[in-house]
């Protein structure tokens, strides 16, 4: 492998998710593996305009791979997304020889790298980082496969007061353009209905639905919420007109929030952040730059920057149909 980089960088921006530290212990004993020195740097860009950040070696990432959360910390830089705020920037990696940087973070935070390219020739490599699975280039987002099991095994925790209690939840889930958490976890924790972004299922739909559920014989209901549903209401307004609208129906609402961040990454999460980060790393070392680093087919495939930016991920109409059999 030609390899004229000595010095590389990693930094996690934007909103946090289950296997980042996983993908910066990749990221660092990749670079050991190959006799490079590697930067950790704290707080996103802010540290790198601080000039936060501290060499890491191969042992100075022991024991965070089943670690939530980032290690190197997150934020959201204001003056990243200022020409000066990016000099500054660019004036501390260069003082200290650092040659590349990897970001571990969502579609901000990769265009952010990709102007901080443009402007300064800087070699940049993305891995995807958020829970929402909504970045185009990869089958699976470093945190969704966690972020999944979290929701389910919540939906099947709230499911026991629903049975016990004969009520109808509503459970927002997190998606606020994409329904992929909601479809998959509807599924798998068999709800009745799923709103997700991309489908109007239309308000008297479900009170439809709803309606033939309990005739039929069912004592309980889920209907799981994506933030972003099409119907356009808030999970309590939808409550409201439910109450409205069905007689009988105790219906409680419940928002999972930041939980479905948290928590130690799945196995999944945990081989697909390794992977990653071997394949940033060495991309950058074969001299790639503005890429992102994904999983499709079951291989790490590139796609530039710009396009992981601005593609858009498709709802699985399968499981679309699936969820509706499934409903029956
Ligand atoms: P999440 O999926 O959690 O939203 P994200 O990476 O999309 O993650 P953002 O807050 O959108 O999160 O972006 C993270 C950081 O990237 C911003 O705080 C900012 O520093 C930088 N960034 C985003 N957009 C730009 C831009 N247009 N120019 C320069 N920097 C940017």
């Amino acid at each position: 492998m030609p390899n004229r980089i000595k010095k590389l960088a990693v930094l996690t921006s934007g909103g946090d998710s289950p296997g980042m530290n996983a993908a910066v212990r990749a990221v660092v004993r990749t670079c050991a593996y190959h006799g490079i020195e590697c930067y950790g740097v704290y707080r996103g860009y802010e540290g790198m305009i601080d000039g936060d950040f501290q060499i890491m070696d191969a042992r100075s990432v022991k024991g965070i791979i089943n670690k939530g959360g980032t290690i190197l910390k997150s934020a959201r830089s204001k003056r990243f997304r200022t020409k000066e705020g990016r000099e500054k920037a660019f004036q501390q990696v260069k003082e200290a020889g650092i040659e590349g940087l990897v970001v571990i973070g969502g579609d901000g935070s990769f265009t952010g790298a990709m102007i901080f390219n443009q402007e300064f020739d800087f070699p940049v490599m993305g891995i995807p980082g958020t829970i929402d699975n909504d970045i185009f280039g990869t089958s699976h987002t470093l945190g969704f496969d966690t972020a999944l099991n979290t929701v389910v095994d919540a939906i099947d925790k709230i499911r026991d007061t629903a049975s016990s209690h004969n009520r109808l939840f509503f459970i927002e889930v997190m998606g606020r353009d994409v329904g992929h958490i909601a479809l998959n976890t509807g599924i798998a924790g068999g709800a009745e209905e799923i709103l997700i972004p991309e489908e109007d299922l239309g308000l008297d739909r479900l009170v439809d639905s709803l309606n033939r559920s309990r005739t039929s014989g069912k004592t309980s209901s889920i209907v799981v919420v994506a933030e972003g549903d099409k119907i356009g209401k808030n999970i309590f307004e939808l409550k409201e007109y439910v109450d409205q609208n069905l007689e009988d129906y105790d219906v409680r609402v419940s928002v999972l929030g930041h939980m479905q961040r948290g928590g130690a990454p799945s196995c999944f999460d945990r081989v697909l952040a390794s992977r990653m980060g071997v394949k940033a790393v060495e991309s950058l070392l074969e001299g790639k730059t503005t890429y992102m680093v994904g999983l499709l087919n079951n291989k790490m495939e590139l796609t530039p920057l710009d396009n992981a930016i601005k593609g858009k991920t498709k709802i699985n109409l399968e499981l679309l149909r699936v969820s509706d059999i499934m409903s029956t």
